[in-house]
C-alpha cells in the first residue's frame, strides 16, 4: 500500500545523524514510485517530488527532530498542501434555502451521500430537504426516499404537477417547496452514467442553471484509479463544481484519487465517506488525511487536538486531584467536554494501540449525548458531584426525574464515571496512555 511504501522510503533515513544529498535522492525516488503505484496523477507526483526535494535539501539541522523525522514532516506538510491545506467548510447562502447539488458518475455514492449530508446537516441544526432528480435509473427515487427516511430527513419526489420525468422541473419545484415549508438547505441528488456522456452533462448543467446552487459537489469513488483525473476534469468542464466528496475511503483505495483531484481541478475536497452507514461520513480534513497516508495513525492530529482541548492549567489541576484520589463528576464532565471538542475521534482512536476499546464509547459521545450527561450531572447537588459515592437509589430516582432522564441513564453515567476514574488512576500511575507510538528515529 501507499502507507507501506512511504514507510519503507523513510526506513533508510532512520538512525542517520545528517542527510546527504544522496540520501535525499534515494528517499525521494522511493516516494515517487510509491505515489505512482498509488495511481496519483503524474503531474501531481512531479510537483510533489520537486517540492519535497527542494525543502529536504534546504533543511537546517534541528535540535527537535532527527533527519528522518524532518523528512517525514516535510512529506506530511506537502501532503497537506496537495490535499488542499485548510479544511473547506460548506458555504451557506445568506438567504435560505442553501442549495447543494450532487454530481458524479453512477455508483459514485451520490444518493448514499445525500442521506449522510441530510443527517449531518440535521445534526448541525439545519432543516434539510433531499430532492430526487435522478429520474433515469429505475428505483432511484425510491432509493432516496429510503435513505431520507433512515436519516429522518424530508424527501421531495417527483409527482404530477412538479415535473414527472423532468429533473429540471423537479429541482425548480423543490426550491419553492423548501421556501414554503421552511427547509433551509436543499440537497439535489442527480442522475449519473457509467461513463461520461454529453447528455448527462447537459442535464446536470441544466439543473445547475435552474437552481443556482451555492455548492456543487462532485462525488467520486476513491477506488477510481488513473481515470479519476479525467472524470474530474470532465465534470469541472461540464458542470463546474465547487467542491469534491471522496467516497468509499473504507475500501481498498490506493489513495491516488484523493491526492490528484484537488491538485488537478483546483477544487477542495470537502467531505469523505467511509462506509455504507449514515454515520460513515465526515468533513474532510487535509491534515488528518495526510497523517493517515503516512500511517502514523493520526497520532499527530490526536496529540495536537488533545493539547488544544485540554487547558494546561486544568490538566495540572486534574493531575493534582488524581494524585489525591479526588476525581469528581465535575472533572469528569470537563473531560467529556474536552473529548467531544476533539471532533470525531472514533476512527483516530481506533488506530491507536490500546485505545480501540474506547472507540465505541467515544463515537457515541456526540453533542446530544453530551447534553444528556450534562443535564444529569447538573441535577445533582454540588456535594454529590464532588462525591458520587453518596448517590443512593432514591437520589438516583430524583436526579433522573430532575433531568428528564431514566434511572438507568443515571446508573450508566455513574458507572462510566467510576470506570473513568479507575482508568485515570491507572494512567496517573503508569505515566500516560500505554503503547502510544512515538516517532523514534
Ligand atoms: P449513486 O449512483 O452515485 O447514487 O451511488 P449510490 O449512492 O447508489 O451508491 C452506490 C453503491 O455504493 C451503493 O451500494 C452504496 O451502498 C455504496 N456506497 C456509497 N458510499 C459508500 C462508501 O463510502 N463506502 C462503501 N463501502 N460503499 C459505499
Ligand atoms: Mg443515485
Amino acid at each position: 500500500s501507499l502507507q507501506d511504501r512511504l514507510q519503507s522510503a523513510f526506513t533508510s533515513l532512520r538512525g542517520k545523524g545528517k542527510l546527504s544529498p544522496a540520501d535525499i535522492d534515494a528517499t525521494v525516488r522511493e516516494i515517487r514510485l510509491a505515489l505512482l503505484e498509488a495511481d496519483v496523477a503524474v503531474p501531481v507526483v512531479r510537483d510533489f517530488v520537486a517540492s519535497v526535494t527542494e525543502r529536504a535539501n534546504g533543511v537546517e539541522v534541528s535540535k527537535a527532530l532527527n533527519p528522518a523525522q524532518q523528512v517525514i514532516k516535510i512529506v506530511n506538510d506537502e501532503l497537506v498542501t496537495i490535499l488542499g491545506g485548510e479544511t473547506r467548510r460548506v458555504r451557506f447562502a445568506k438567504t435560505a434555502p442553501t442549495v447543494i447539488m450532487l454530481a458524479g458518475l453512477q455508483g459514485a455514492g451520490k444518493t448514499t451521500l445525500a442521506g449522510k449530508l441530510g443527517r449531518w446537516l440535521k445534526d448541525n441544526g439545519h432543516s434539510p430537504m433531499l430532492v430526487a432528480c435522478d429520474l433515469q435509473r429505475p428505483n432511484a427515487v425510491q432509493q432516496l426516499e429510503v435513505v431520507g427516511q433512515q436519516a429522518g430527513v424530508t424527501v421531495f419526489s417527483p409527482e404530477p404537477g412538479n415535473g414527472v420525468g423532468n429533473p429540471v422541473a423537479v429541482a425548480t419545484a423543490s426550491i419553492a417547496e423548501a421556501r414554503r415549508t421552511l427547509h433551509d438547505v436543499v440537497v439535489v441528488d442527480t442522475a449519473g452514467r457509467l461513463g461520461i456522456d454529453a447528455e448527462l452533462m447537459k442535464q446536470a448543467s441544466d439543473i445547475r442553471d435552474a437552481v443556482d446552487p451555492d455548492e456543487v459537489l462532485f462525488v467520486i469513488d476513491s477506488m477510481t484509479g488513473q481515470d479519476a483525473v479525467q472524470t474530474a476534469q470532465a465534470f469541472a468542464d461540464g458542470v463546474d463544481f465547487t467542491g469534491v466528496v471522496l467516497t468509499k475511503l473504507d475500501g481498498d483505495a490506493r489513495g491516488g484519487a484523493a491526492l490528484s483531484v484537488r491538485q488537478v481541478t483546483g477544487r477542495p475536497i470537502m467531505f469523505a465517506s467511509s462506509g455504507e452507514k449514515l454515520t460513515d461520513f465526515d468533513v474532510f480534513h487535509p491534515d488528518r488525511m495526510a497523517s493517515r497516508i503516512l500511517d502514523m495513525g493520526d497520532v499527530m492530529t490526536l496529540i495536537e487536538q488533545a493539547e488544544k482541548a485540554f487547558d494546561a492549567d486544568e490538566a495540572a489541576k486534574a493531575a493534582e486531584k488524581l494524585a489525591g484520589g479526588a476525581f469528581t463528576l465535575n472533572d469528569f464532565l470537563a473531560q467529556l467536554e474536552a473529548i467531544s471538542k476533539m471532533g470525531s475521534m472514533s476512527k483516530m482512536l481506533g488506530m491507536l494501540p490500546g485505545m480501540g476499546q474506547f472507540k465505541d464509547q467515544i463515537a457515541a459521545l456526540d453533542d446530544k449525548e453530551l447534553g444528556k450527561i450534562k443535564a444529569i450531572i447538573l441535577s445533582m447537588t454540588p456535594a454529590e458531584r464532588e462525591n458520587p459515592k453518596m448517590i443512593d437509589g432514591s437520589r438516583r430516582a430524583r436526579i433522573a426525574a430532575g433531568s428528564g432522564r431514566q434511572v438507568s441513564d443515571v446508573n450508566q453515567l455513574v458507572t462510566r464515571f467510576f470506570d473513568a476514574s479507575k482508568m485515570m488512576q491507572q494512567m496517573a500511575k503508569g505515566g500516560g496512555v500505554p503503547g502510544m507510538p512515538g516517532m523514534q528515529g
